[in-house]
């Protein structure tokens, strides 16, 4: 997938990425979402997954690692 494909927006507050056509994040439920975001990772089990905690990510999904 091309990091500027834009085929996703991130939201702002948690990070998880979604259709563009998305108003409210799934995760979070806020309305704020960037479409400058770099690197993807896909979280399975947050709960034994290092990088989800250093992330701060509590559910499954796939989030941006960095949104701009
Ligand atoms: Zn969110």
């Amino acid at each position: 997938m091309s990091i500027r494909g834009r085929i996703f927006k991130a939201c702002r507050k948690c990070r998880a990425l979604v259709d563009r056509e998305t108003i409210e994040c799934p995760v979070c439920g806020s309305k704020e979402f960037s479409d400058e975001w770099e690197g993807v990772v896909v979280i399975i089990d947050p709960e034994r997954s290092g990088l989800a905690k250093l992330l701060n990510i509590d559910k499954p999904g796939k989030y941006a690692i960095k949104v701009l």
